[in-house]
């Protein structure tokens, strides 16, 4: 594979951009190779600037579930285009937007729109705090919530450890009001949450773990977690940036039939424009300034470029039987893959799948929290990787993150996805 525009790129991002790159992981440090410059992308495919074409399994890392340059999604930017790119005022869009979000999400009356999931985590939790006047922030160790001082909490630390930084940046201040916790473990759970001297404001988790690799909540779990916070009014957050329209129409809440009081959005309700959103109960919401005393704000939030995408994603997300023919499409893959990864590594591989995301590990598993994710041979899933993307399949680049199945990808780009995943096994050191 011809690679030499990329590497020439890359050199001169790097003395240009930290790290030649403008998110960590872009830069493939973890499967020790240069990042692919990408010229374009359409259907399910993606194509670098030197020519290579792949098939794309990173999905924007969630929000192209429809797929690259989908018709009635560019048709409804550009429709938008022709009227100016931002205004500063409120625009019918928003209206449009926020009618279909809270139509979808069965627990959310208001929703407030952002610019990123992670403005929308970090706005939830001020909310959180704000209403219930408590401090402390409970998250699941593994599970990510943007890059938010707050959420910045060395996963794997032990039992009701008081958190220590994860990065350098952070004061301890801060990171002493979050306290992290193992992932489907209630009996910490509910221990933690029972200890009122914690004076906890909220809990925030991916209803289906997807940062550490995908990780389904372990049966009981959530509805553990749902019950107990009501109990002591404790706010619970659902962040629902990946799962949100990936599950299903109405999120990983319809999925499971448990409802948050906050939910957090992001990644497909803007169709690959920058939206994040959070929403829930009305009470909840009217402390939101203007209407009530939290403060949020945005210059660029509810964008008109942004929100006719989204709201062109969701029209193309509300057709009969999508999340039924995708979920479907994902199983018969998965399946498939999973048989393969059996084959050529037997006993050493697990594959975790929730409706149309999924992870092979490359380890025994189970895999059902951050420790045991943790036991993934990292080395084996960068051979894997480095041989997949020669292959011309597009993976995320590292073995903790999810790929997408998306509508684009017809069944003959699976099955040659299948083809290549055989291919990349067969010449995996054993
Ligand atoms: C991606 C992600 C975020 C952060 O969203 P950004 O748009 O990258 O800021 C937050 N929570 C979860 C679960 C995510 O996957």
């Amino acid at each position: 594979m011809n690679t030499e525009r990329s590497r020439n790129l890359f050199q001169k991002a790097q003395t240009l951009i930290p790290g030649g790159v403008n998110s960590p992981v872009r830069a493939c440090k973890s499967v020790a190779c240069d990042p692919l410059f990408v010229a374009r992308a359409d259907g399910a495919k993606i194509y670098d600037v030197d020519g290579n074409v792949f098939i794309d399994f990173l999905a924007s890392w969630g929000p192209m579930i429809l797929g690259h340059n989908h018709p009635t999604v560019v048709a409804a930017i550009q429709e938008a285009l022709a009227h100016g790119t931002s205004y500063g005022a409120p625009c019918p869009a928003e209206v449009e937007l926020a009618e279909l979000v809270c139509e979808a999400l069965p627990s959310v009356e208001r929703v407030r729109f952002v610019s990123s999931g992670t403005e929308a985590t970090m706005s939830a939790v001020r909310l959180a705090r704000g209403y219930t006047g408590r401090k402390m922030v409970v998250k699941f160790d593994g599970c990510y919530h943007g890059h938010a001082d707050s959420f910045l909490v060395k996963a794997g630390s032990g039992i009701i450890t008081l958190g220590i930084p994860g990065s350098p940046g952070v004061p301890d201040d801060i990171v002493k009001n979050t306290l992290s916790i193992p992932y489907n473990d209630v009996v910490t759970l509910e221990k933690t949450l029972r200890d009122a001297s914690l004076d906890i404001a909220c809990v925030i988790v991916e209803p289906v773990a997807g940062n550490m690799g995908v990780v389904p909540p372990a049966p009981g779990f959530l509805e553990t977690l749902r019950a107990l916070t009501a109990e002591l009014g404790i706010v619970l957050i659902f962040d629902e940036v990946i799962t949100g329209f990936r599950l299903a129409y109405g999120g990983a809440q319809s999925y499971f039939g448990i409802m948050p009081d906050l939910t957090c959005l992001g990644k497909i309700i803007g169709g690959g424009l920058p939206v994040g959103a959070y929403g829930g109960k009305a009470e909840i919401m009217a402390k939101i300034a203007p209407e009530g005393p939290v403060y949020q704000a945005g210059t660029l939030s509810g964008n008109p470029l942004a929100m006719a995408a989204g709201a062109a994603t969701l029209k193309a997300l509300a057709e009969p039987g999508f999340y039924d023919r995708l979920n479907a499409k994902a199983a018969a893959y998965a399946d498939r893959l999973a048989e393969i990864a059996a084959k050529h590594l037997p006993g050493a591989t697990t594959l975790n799948r929730v409706g149309s995301m999924m992870t092979t590990f490359f380890t025994a598993g189970p895999v059902t929290d951050f420790t045991s994710a943790m036991t993934a041979d990292t080395g084996r899933y960068a051979a894997f990787y480095r041989e997949m993307l020669a292959q011309g399949v597009y993976l995320a680049p590292s073995q903790f993150e999810a790929a997408f199945i998306s509508a684009a990808q017809r069944e003959e780009d699976l099955a040659t996805a299948l083809e290549k995943t055989e291919w990349s096994f067969k010449k995996l050191p054993k």
